[in-house]
């Protein structure tokens, strides 16, 4: 078993931009090469502006390379629970602005010609008790309501159409939903900025940023020299570190995990996942998986609430392995081909927060939903920073720190315990 991402391991890398020099100056320096920093040098470099996306380890390093690749739909909180904290007209924006974001994928890898598989085969969220499947039939009602399109609902008698396992009590499926190799996503996003005229310099940790002045830019130290930039966009989600104490206070990066099996015959494939939809459970400790273009069962979860290095992704797929057969017993012997691990950037509302502090943008906080929001923020971002800060859905939202939280998150153990019991009741 590889103890890898798959979707790194089979994708073709973008380049080698472990050397190039750096520019002395340019108009914005983006930290991190993930989907939001580089879709964000995409968009800025397509306008004209000189950027540098400066990355501490490898394009896609961080969560953008390590996920489960679902371009799905809807919030990270349920529409109800949305509704209710922010009123119908925010939280239905807040929610269209999911399916906006899937379209700018399918949007940039065919401006781009980006091959990476990307498919709309549609979300399938399942009930993991009885009473959950009465809260997807209530929010079924309020998007047909308040956003004004379908999703339609699948009965536990009827499961079988979507899914080859009792283990689930009804299901909802949303059309919108899509997949990605994202691998070869954030590969093709890096080529694609390349080819702009964007400068992606890998092995560049930021290590210091000072504001030099009202219009004068920031004076940006990394790893491989010294860069002035009139903007700065911070994109390190769940690996947000020391660099920014302010951001890190308000980001807690929990690990999700996950394993990839040996690829499965195509008449197993139809009947374990006769749609080839992206699912996931309503849990706290919630199960997500997926089909892979090559027909191997992508299956995740945050197995355990720790952060991921070899030992503590070896410890999840263990508990992985299990709930693969909990799920579908069928694959009981089948071989597991890859396990790995990546942080998620949670904040206390669950929600995006993107703005500027200290002079800085950002964009983080998409709290295991960012394949799509990542990439859309990006772009929203590249606006923002060419001088439209309307189009930010996200804009105005109180952004607390957690409290306790101003390095490693001391309190993960006891969140997942937490939540693990709240699963057990609720
Ligand atoms: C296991 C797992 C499964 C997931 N599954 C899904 C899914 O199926 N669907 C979904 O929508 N979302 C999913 N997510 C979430 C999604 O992957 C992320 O929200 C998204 O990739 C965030 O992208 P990003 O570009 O903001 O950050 P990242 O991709 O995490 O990139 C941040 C980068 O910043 C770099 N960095 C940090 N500090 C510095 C510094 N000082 N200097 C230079 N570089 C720095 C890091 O090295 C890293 O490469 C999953 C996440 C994980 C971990």
């Amino acid at each position: 078993m590889k103890l890898t991402s798959y979707w790194l391991d089979t994708a073709e890398p973008a380049g080698d931009f472990r050397r190039a020099e750096l520019p002395g100056q340019v108009d914005v320096a983006v930290i991190g090469a993930g989907l939001t920093g580089l879709s964000a040098a995409l968009h800025l470099a397509r306008r004209g502006a000189r950027v540098a996306v400066l990355e501490s380890h490898t394009v896609g390093w961080g969560a953008s390379g390590r996920n489960g690749g679902m371009a799905t739909t809807g919030l990270a909180i349920s529409f109800p629970a949305a509704v209710k904290r922010y009123g119908p007209e925010r939280a239905t924006a807040m929610f269209t602005a999911y399916d906006d974001a899937i379209d700018t994928i399918e949007k940039i890898v065919t401006d781009e010609e980006i091959a990476c598989d990307f498919v709309r085969s549609g979300k399938l969220t399942l009930a993991a008790k009885p009473a959950h499947y009465a809260a997807l039939e209530r929010s079924a009602e309020m998007i047909e309501r308040l956003v004004g399109r379908s999703v339609h609902l699948v009965p536990r008698g009827r499961m079988r159409d979507e899914l080859g396992s009792d283990r689930y009590h009804g299901a909802q499926v949303d059309p919108n939903g899509a997949g990605a190799h994202v691998g070869k996503l954030v590969m093709g996003l890096a080529r694609a900025a390349a080819g702009h005229g964007a400068l992606v310099a890998e092995n560049a940790a930021v290590t210091g940023v000072r504001r030099l002045g009202p219009g004068h830019g920031h004076r940006v130290q990394t790893t491989r020299g010294v860069l002035t930039a009139s903007e700065v966009l911070i994109a390190t989600s769940g690996y947000t570190g020391s660099l920014t104490p302010w951001l890190r206070r308000r980001i807690v990066p929990v690990g999700s995990f996950i394993v990839v099996t040996e690829p499965l015959p195509d008449d197993l494939v139809a009947q374990l996942m006769p749609h080839r939809r992206m699912a996931s459970d309503t849990k706290n400790l919630l199960y997500y998986f997926r089909p892979t273009p090559d027909n191997r069962l992508l299956f995740g979860g945050r197995a355990r609430f720790a952060l991921s290095d070899a030992q503590s992704d070896l410890k999840s797929g263990e508990i992985l392995r299990r709930a693969v057969t909990e799920v579908f017993p069928r694959l009981r012997d089948v071989r597991l081909d890859y396990c790995w691990g990546g942080l998620v950037d949670m904040t206390m509302d669950q929600m995006v927060h993107a703005g500027v502090r200290d002079g800085m943008h950002y964009s983080v906080g998409y709290s295991g939903h960012g394949v799509q929001m990542a990439t859309h923020m990006g772009k929203v971002m590249a606006d923002v920073i060419g001088g439209d800060p309307t189009v930010n859905p996200w804009k105005g939202l109180a952004f607390p720190p957690v409290p306790g939280h101003f390095g490693p998150p001391w309190f993960l153990p006891a969140a997942g315990a937490f939540f693990r019991a709240l699963d057990a009741v609720r």
